[in-house]
């Protein structure tokens, strides 16, 4: 059986070799020694430093969990219209996706 995509393939844990700004928050620094996370696009590499990777890594951990529960329940989800586009749809253009994904996720509970 062929292996499982990575879809994670533009992500990693690097050891910075030089200070460099967070790109999340220029306020934030990534000190030469230290961890952070590299997101890889095609022609570029963001730099995260620790306190906002963990909160990128967390929110990508509800995001995936999300996904989980769309693909075991999707149809009903899809019909009650909970989902759009694979992500939890707002009441509203004012709700914030955030929120929109907070209320949802307490449906499923
Ligand atoms: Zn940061």
């Amino acid at each position: 059986m062929p292996k499982p995509r990575n879809i994670f393939s533009h992500l990693s844990i690097e050891m910075a070799a030089r200070a460099s700004k967070c790109d999340r928050k220029r306020a934030h620094h990534v000190d030469a020694g230290e961890y952070y996370l590299a997101v890889k696009a095609r022609n570029s590499t963001k730099t995260y430093c620790q306190h906002c990777a963990r909160e990128i890594l967390s929110s990508a951990g509800n995001q995936l969990s999300e996904l989980r529960t769309l693909l075991e329940r999707g149809p009903n989800l899809l019909f009650a219209g909970l989902y759009r586009d694979g992500v939890p749809a707002p009441l509203s253009k004012k709700e914030p996706p955030q929120a929109a994904a907070r209320r949802v996720g307490r449906l499923l509970d």
